[in-house]
């Protein structure tokens, strides 16, 4: 029988920066090597760490810090469908470069289109894949679904070239855990990673969940909208003469 878990998965202080180093040093405390999906790493005892930029690049950059000065690898997966950032711009290419920089990996977080058969699948990520990989001129060599459908999770879903970050080699049910939707379904991940016994293992996190302090998720969510309302501001004073005019004065 394991500890009791006395904590549940949505506490907001299972999602601070101080609890991440802990993970981070139970992992290394246990003897875990942190492998990429990109490279073909032989050690029986590896954790992948993934991040999937669901929502903010910018909680992405902080992560990507935390895990450089331990000299722990992670791959970020960026998305194009999203409404909160555009890997086209500037501004998200520095952040992917400085990503980069730390040592990481980064691939593509596909958006499943329930009308697309599963070849169709199949070019988007490849598509996608090749358009990052020239816009941060980095081989970007694997992919992550956004709230992949069954069928794709159930079938053996594979693009050549690429790694699929819920394919076999690096994903299976008993040895996985999640932050998604704000809730670690494994109780306190502390407790889980101290216990678990299985050799592999990958742990998928959302960076814009996590905060120095715990806080709240409604709190996350309205700072990210009003950071999203001060950017769309922005935008319109410097590129719009006529809302430069209308806006700035108010
Ligand atoms: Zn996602």
């Amino acid at each position: 029988m394991g500890r009791v878990n006395l904590i549940s998965g949505n506490d907001p202080r299972l999602f601070t920066y101080g609890l991440y180093r802990d993970l981070l040093r139970t992992l290394e405390e246990r003897g875990y090597r942190f492998a990429l999906f990109s490279e073909d790493l032989t050690d029986p005892r590896r954790v992948y760490l993934r991040h999937d930029l669901d929502l903010d690049v910018d909680k992405a950059v902080v992560m990507a810090d935390i895990e450089a000065e331990k000299s722990v690898r992670a791959t970020y997966f960026v998305m194009f469908d999203n409404a909160f950032y555009n890997v086209g711009s500037s501004r998200v290419q520095r952040q992917l470069r400085t990503i980069l920089d730390g040592g990481h990996d980064i691939g593509v977080h596909v958006v499943h289109d329930p009308t697309f058969t599963v070849s169709d699948m199949i070019r988007r990520c490849a598509a996608q894949a090749r358009a990052l990989g020239e816009l941060l001129d980095h081989d970007v060599s694997c992919f992550s679904f956004h709230r992949p459908a069954r069928e794709l999770l159930d079938t053996e879903f594979s693009v050549p070239g690429l790694a699929n970050a819920y394919g076999k080699p690096f994903f299976a049910a008993d040895r996985y855990v999640s932050d998604s939707n704000h809730d670690w379904r494994c109780g306190d991940p502390g407790v889980f990673l101290r216990e678990f016994d299985g050799e592999v293992l990958q742990i998928l996190t959302h960076p814009f969940w996590w905060t120095e302090e715990p806080t709240p998720p409604i709190e996350k969510f309205s700072a990210l909208l009003e950071k999203s309302a001060a950017r769309a501001h922005g935008y319109l004073v410097d590129n719009v003469k006529l809302a430069h005019k209308l806006l700035s004065s108010a």
